[in-house]
C-alpha cells in the first residue's frame, strides 16, 4: 500500500496498471516495462512541449500502451470468459468537461482514438459493443480482424483461471493524466478490463466519474484495478470533490479515497492524479502500480512498486 507524495511541476503521468505482484516480477520483464513507460510518457511530451492540447498528449501516450503487448489494453487486452477480448476505454477535458467513451469493442485498434472520436464527432458520452465498432470503422479508425488481440500470454492466463474457476484482474490498465500551456488538464484510460469477465460486463474504465475524469478546477486522475468498486465508489469524482469542495490537496484527497474508502471495502486498486498546478499524486492499496512522470524540463521518472 503506497502513496506517492506530491511531485511538482509535471505535466505528463501515466500509469500501466496495478502489475504483477513484486514477488512475480523478473528483472528482464521490469526493464521492457520501463521502456515503454518511458516511450509513452515521451510520446505525451512531445504533444506539450510544442503547445499541444492535453487531449493529444494523453492520447498519444495511450496509444503507445495500447499498442503493446505488456499491458491489458489494446494488443495485450485479456480475454472475456468466454475467449474473446472486448476492450473499453475513455477520455475527458477539464475544461469545457467534454468526454467520449466506448465500451465492449471488439474490432478497434486503438479504442482510445474511437472515445475521443466519440467525443469530437457524436453528441453522446459513450458508445457500445457491435455499434460503436461499426460506427469507429464508418468515421475511418484503424479497423483489426479480433484475432490482432490474440496473445499467447494471455489466452494461458484465461486457461489457468478457467481451470481454477475464478475471476481476476489482470494488472494493466492504461491510463494518462495531462496539463498543457493553455492550463487544460486531460484524462484517459483504456483496458482489457478482467480477465475471465463475463461476456458483456463493463468495468470502470470506460465509465466517466468511476475510472476517469478531468475537471480544471481540481484534477486530472485516472484510475486501475477491481472496477465494480471503483465504479460502487465514484473514485475519480470522489477524488475531485475532495479538492473543489473541501479544498484537500490531490494526494491527500486520492489516499482518502484509495486508502480509506477503497481499501476497507475490499476494492483493490489505485488512481494517478495530477492537478490544475502540475502536482502529481498516485495512491494506490496493492503491492506496487506501475506509473511514471515527465516534468517541464523533460524529466522522466518510472515507478513499478514503492521505490
Ligand atoms: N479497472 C479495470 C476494469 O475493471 C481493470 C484494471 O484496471 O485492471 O475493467
Amino acid at each position: 500500500m503506497a502513496a506517492d507524495s506530491i511531485v511538482p511541476d509535471v505535466v505528463l503521468a501515466i500509469h500501466g496498471g496495478i502489475g504483477l505482484d513484486k514477488k512475480d516480477m523478473t528483472p528482464e520483464l521490469a526493464v521492457k516495462i520501463r521502456a515503454d513507460l518511458e516511450t509513452s510518457l515521451k510520446a505525451g511530451y512531445a504533444v506539450i512541449a510544442k503547445g499541444g492540447d492535453s487531449l493529444d498528449a494523453v492520447q498519444a501516450a495511450i496509444v503507445v500502451m495500447e499498442d503493446s503487448p505488456l499491458f491489458n489494453a489494446g494488443k495485450g487486452a485479456v480475454f472475456t470468459h468466454d475467449g474473446r477480448n472486448e476492450l473499453d476505454a475513455s477520455i475527458m477535458e477539464g475544461k469545457t468537461k467534454r468526454a467520449g467513451s466506448v465500451a465492449g469493442v471488439t474490432t478497434i485498434k486503438n479504442p482510445i482514438l474511437a472515445a475521443r472520436a466519440v467525443m469530437e464527432r457524436t453528441k453522446h458520452v459513450m458508445l457500445i459493443g457491435a455499434a460503436a465498432d461499426g460506427w469507429a470503422k464508418s468515421t475511418g479508425l484503424e479497423i483489426v480482424d479480433p484475432k490482432y488481440f490474440w496473445t499467447e500470454q494471455r489466452w494461458n492466463q484465461l486457461q489457468e483461471q478457467l481451470r481454477k474457476e475464478k475471476e481476476h484482474r489482470d494488472h494493466g490498465t492504461v491510463g494518462a493524466v495531462a496539463l498543457d500551456q493553455r492550463q487544460v488538464l486531460a484524462a484517459g484510460t483504456s483496458t482489457g478490463g478482467m480477465s475471465n469477465k463475463q461476456y458483456g460486463r463493463v468495468g470502470d474504465s470506460p465509465i466517466i466519474g468511476a475510472g476517469t475524469y478531468a475537471d480544471n478546477a481540481a484534477c486530472a486522475i485516472s484510475a486501475t484495478g477491481h472496477g465494480e468498486y471503483f465504479i460502487r465508489h465514484a473514485v475519480a469524482h470522489s477524488i475531485v470533490d475532495l479538492m473543489k469542495y473541501k479544498g484537500v490537496p490531490v494526494n491527500e484527497a486520492a489516499d482518502e479515497v484509495i486508502q480509506r474508502t477503497l481499501k476497507p471495502a475490499g476494492g483493490e486498486g489505485g488512481v494517478v492524479c495530477l492537478d490544475h498546478r502540475g502536482n502529481f499524486a498516485a495512491s494506490y492499496n496493492t503491492d506496487g502500480m506501475y506509473r511514471g512522470y515527465i516534468t517541464r524540463d523533460g524529466r522522466v521518472q518510472t515507478l513499478l512498486y514503492e521505490e
